[in-house]
């Protein structure tokens, strides 16, 4: 192991380990090689090239799609010592003439770009005349038509490396798995013999959930409702669905913003740093969101509609929990989606398109929507679904989504399985599942009339059972190869490849679910929520530790986590430094930090506890495992700021009297909801939370 380049990783960044993969790719680039990395998102690939970018003697170019993505990585890398600079349309002309000079007298250590700028005469100016190191090509997948933000620009970064000399290394990063990607990147980009690096894709601390359901509306209202405190995102398929789920939880009083392509570019802006600096802690949005966001206290990400792709999905979901606690990730289904997909896909535009691509890329479709389709309706391990899509081995359950999570009792169906065949037997495998299932019912259907089920021996056979459990054995005698059903538009049901015989001498076991959430506690060990570690005085102590956060990040104007993320907040309350030594400690904090906020916490720790005396901070890992769930579970969602953000000064800080708790007693016991409270007594939903629990209404 390189001392050297862990005790840059410390002094800058403030870890004092490698996570997997990092290493290795550091140190292909400082022994001067080509690299590529494929990490999912919240894996670290930024430190893969910042890390190197510093101790390679002269600047590193790092060609980035957006300009959001840009800033915060320049923010965040400012804020930890390091000289960076962008350059971007953001900036007027003279500014970048400005920054460029700089930049060429070293003024820089990484300067960020997008690709469009490597084609100007004035940046191949400068770059002729600077000393590069280094070209990082960051979301490297842009550069692939395979992908799905292909960017034609990326392929003008092989010409603007070949005219520079000497060759500076090349390195590339992305999230994005997929062989033809993969190739395309290490062609496309010229790299010269380069270490690819592919690191675990499993993000251990999601939790993946599928909710078959209609009513979604009231899954969202219920859902977010419970969670009030978190910070979450709702992804939408429509502009239109992204608006009606909006008002929907505005109107119920929820601090939520919105997000899509139909909105102006200032209303847009506003939503997400309404949303990164925990203003309004949940939002709603089509998957134009996102791309750049690096908030690192989401705490769960709903999808409204199925995704279009895995790809699409794994990266949405992905957003959450990038600091390492354990998020949601759920996906609503409903029959219905996959039916407006497919319409949708019967009637995509191909009129831009060469006709020898069309059958190619309908097939490729037809087949990003069957794997989610599968995805939500597999019963087992939705975790190693994902991998297995990714390309990775899976071995066992990964006891931590939301199948694996199921409760269920095994029936055995085995004579229901033979009735079942017989009706397929009678339909000659020409229908699908739904005239199928119809005609066991013994259903008055029209369609079953029109196609003449209804005369099948087999009509009503199964009329006992219901049409949840038939749709599970025909699942069940798909996965055994008793039935098939085909992959095609109609997708019918026909007898799969074992005979009768078979089934005769086999016993056919269906597993039927009870659907139910996971508490807390089924989140177990290292997966459990790290402030779930912390006692209430602990608790207390981190609040006040975010609540100074807030005042830096206010006084510096940028997003909380760039100071210190909430990882960070929770490992000083369990640290408790005392001086410098023991707060450069805390993971998360590095040289430049300490010397820019470390004295400022040290100080906010030893007035807590003194104020405090003797006091327990956190519980040790036996404790915490024996011990019921902590009762409090919060985000970094500030009341205070969102109250001054919305002109409700008074709401969160008027004091309580003996009257208004009985109101309050009341009206919960007459079952109103909290947020009809909230809005009734002019105070916030959090509020009114808190209180009731104080008095022992909830949980
Ligand atoms: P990616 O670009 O792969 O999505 P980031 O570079 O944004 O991921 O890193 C995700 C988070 O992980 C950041 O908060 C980052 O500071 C943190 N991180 C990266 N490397 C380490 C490490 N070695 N130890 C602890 N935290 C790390
Ligand atoms: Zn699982």
């Amino acid at each position: 192991m390189n001392k050297n380049t862990l005790e840059t990783l410390k002094k800058y960044f403030g870890y004092a380990s490698f996570r997997e993969g990092q290493e290795r790719i550091v140190n292909t680039i400082l022994s001067g090689r080509d690299a590529l990395a494929i990490m999912p998102t919240g894996a670290g690939k930024s430190i893969c090239y910042q890390l190197p970018a510093l101790m390679l003697p002269g600047i590193t170019i790092v060609v980035s799609p957006l300009i959001s993505l840009m800033q915060d990585q320049v923010k965040a890398l400012n804020a930890a010592g390091i000289r960076a600079a962008y350059i971007n349309s953001s900036l007027t002309e003279s500014q970048i003439s400005k920054a460029l000079n700089y930049a060429a007298q070293g003024a820089y250590k990484i300067v960020y770009v997008a690709p469009e700028r490597l084609e100007t005469w004035e940046f191949g100016q400068f770059a002729a005349r600077a000393e590069i190191s280094m070209v990082t090509v960051d979301e490297a997948h842009c550069i692939s038509q395979w992908g799905q933000d292909f960017r034609p620009s990326y392929l003008k970064i092989v010409d603007f490396v070949n005219r520079l000399e000497p060759r500076p290394i090349l390195s590339a990063f992305t999230a994005t798995a997929t062989e033809e990607v993969k190739e395309d990147i290490v062609c496309v980009l010229g790299l010269q013999n380069p270490e690819i690096v592919v690191t675990g894709f499993d993000r251990e601390n999601l939790y993946y959930r599928v909710e078959s359901i209609r009513k979604k509306d009231n899954f969202i209202i219920e859902y977010v409702e419970k969670h009030a405190e978190e910070s979450g995102i709702i992804y939408c398929a429509t502009r239109k669905n992204v608006d009606e789920v909006y008002e929907l939880l505005w109107k119920r009083g929820v601090p939520v913003a919105k997000y899509h392509a139909g909105m102006d570019t200032e209303a847009r802006k506003k939503s997400q740093e309404d949303f990164i600096y925990d203003r309004l802690p949940v939002i709603v949005a089509t998957n134009a969101f996102g791309m750049g966001i690096d908030k690192s206290n989401v705490r769960y990400v709903i999808h409204y509609n199925m995704p279009q792709s895995m790809e699409n999905y794994y990266q949405e979901a992905g957003r959450a929990g990038r600091d390492g606690e354990p998020p949601q990730c759920i996906l609503l289904f409903s029959a219905r989606d996959v039916m407006i997909d497919k319409f949708l896909l019967e009637h995509k535009d191909f009129s831009e398109v060469p006709p020898e691509d069309i059958e190619p890329i309908r097939q490729r479709d037809a087949r990003r929507l069957q794997i989610m389709e599968g995805y939500c309706q597999t019963t087992s391990c939705f975790r190693n679904y994902i991998l297995t899509y990714f390309g990775e081995k899976v071995t066992s359950p990964c006891d931590n989504c939301g199948n694996c999570h199921r409760e269920y009792h095994e029936v055995d169906m085995t004579a229901e399985a033979k009735a079942v065949l017989d009706c397929v037997s009678e339909t000659k495998g020409r229908y699908g599942q739904a005239v199928v299932v119809g005609t066991l019912l013994g259903a008055n259907r029209a369609r079953l009339k029109e196609l003449g089920t209804i005369h099948y021996k087999s009509y009503g056979s199964l009329k006992d059972l219901g049409e949840k459990e038939i749709k599970s054995l025909i699942h069940q005698m798909i996965v055994e190869g008793y039935l098939y059903q085909t992959d095609d538009q109609y997708s019918v049901l026909k007898i799969g490849n074992k005979t009768l015989a078979e089934l005769e001498n086999a016993t056919i076991l269906v597993k039927m679910y009870e659907e139910k959430e996971p508490s807390r506690r089924q989140q177990r060990g290292s997966r459990r929520r790290n402030t779930d570690m912390l006692t209430g005085e602990g608790f207390e102590l981190f609040e006040l530790l975010r609540g100074l956060r807030l005042e830096i990040a206010r006084e510096e104007a940028v997003p909380p986590y760039i100071i210190f993320s909430d990882k960070t907040l929770i490992d000083m309350c369990v640290k408790l430094p005392e001086d410098r030594g023991t707060m450069l400690d805390v993971s998360g904090v590095g040289q430049a930090k300490y010397e820019k906020y470390g004295q400022r916490f040290l100080t906010a720790i030893r007035e807590y506890r003194e104020k405090q005396g003797d006091m327990e901070i956190c519980e040790t890992a036996e404790e915490a495992a024996g011990l019921p769930e902590a009762e409090s579970q919060k985000g970094t969602f500030d009341r205070t700021e969102y109250n001054r953000a919305h002109n409700r000064p008074e709401g969160a800080s008027r004091t309580w009297d003996a009257a208004e708790d009985e109101e309050l007693k009341r009206e919960f016991g007459f079952g109103m909801k909290i947020a009809e409270i909230a809005r009734q007594h002019d105070r916030t939903y959090g509020a009114i939370r808190a209180r009731l629990k104080k008095q022992g209404m909830i949980e």
